[in-house]
């Protein structure tokens, strides 16, 4: 299994884009910095995008896949809850900001074809058994385990705060992609949003060990870029406490499981 990271943050300035996964060429998780990181022939062989929730740092390269859709041999699934989808409707895809592209060129064959997925019922998307798993966010939202046919897996949480213990009893995954989007200063405001620091990280990873008896490799997205150097220091101070290695997602990283 290759996991490219295509957008390793919560906002996007030059170089760096907005939260974006793509597994073995063909199946993306999240849609912050889809488009923008590949070429044509790069996006027309994504099968599939699985969606966290419907936050616009996720979602909304959509619509720039939808529009370059014609060029497209086949549509693209986009999988989410009801309830993400709901939102995109209602907002994203609305037909009014721009094409609705889960409705054009037509109804019955649209670019994106939107499917819904329930969280805790497994599914096997384009040859990967995927398990979307409820995490801790402000809207509802899930985090996806997404196991290759030779056993690989991997487990992004997406957007999240604390209280993943629930979640960690559903997985056994090699490696965890996670989020820390502040400061530990500012981790009471973090944590009412939905979101980790690193200090809420640690506690998180700390009852990961203690349910399942092992950490796996953890890779953190999600860093917002004006607070990247502190919040890379922070991270290492607990993985120090930890001891272990934790990885920095960076956009273009390519990792092999
Ligand atoms: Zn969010
Ligand atoms: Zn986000």
């Amino acid at each position: 299994m290759e996991v490219r990271i295509l957008g390793a943050h919560s906002a996007e300035v030059k170089g760096m884009r907005m939260v974006s996964l793509l597994i073995d060429g063909i199946l993306a998780l999240d849609a912050g910095g889809l488009t923008s990181s590949l070429s044509l022939s790069e996006q027309q062989k994504v099968r599939a995008v699985l969606l966290t929730h419907h936050h616009f740092d996720h979602s909304r390269d959509l619509v720039t896949l939808g529009a370059n859709g014609a060029t497209f041999s086949s549509p693209v699934d986009i999988y989410a809850l009801n309830q993400t989808l709901d939102v995109l409707n209602f907002c994203l895809l609305d037909g009014k900001m721009y094409a609705d592209f889960s409705k054009w060129p037509s109804k019955d064959k649209p670019f994106l074809q939107l499917k819904v997925i329930e969280p805790l019922q497994p599914q096997n998307i384009q040859g990967y058994d995927v398990l979307p798993v409820p995490v801790q966010h402000t809207v509802p939202s899930v985090g996806f385990q997404v196991t290759s046919k030779d056993g690989k897996s991997l487990f992004y949480t997406g957007d999240t705060g604390p209280g993943l213990a629930a979640c960690w009893q559903h997985i056994s995954p090699q490696l965890l992609i996670i989020e820390v989007s502040g400061i530990n200063e500012v981790q009471d405001f973090l944590k009412s949003v939905g979101h980790l620091s690193a200090e809420l990280l640690k506690e998180e990873l700390l009852q990961f060990r203690h349910i399942k008896g092992y950490l796996p490799r953890v890779l953190i997205i999600h860093i917002p870029p004006q607070f990247e150097r502190e919040v890379k220091q922070e991270i290492k101070r607990i993985a120090r406490e930890l001891r272990i290695g934790i990885d920095i997602g960076y956009e273009g990283m390519k990792i092999i499981l």
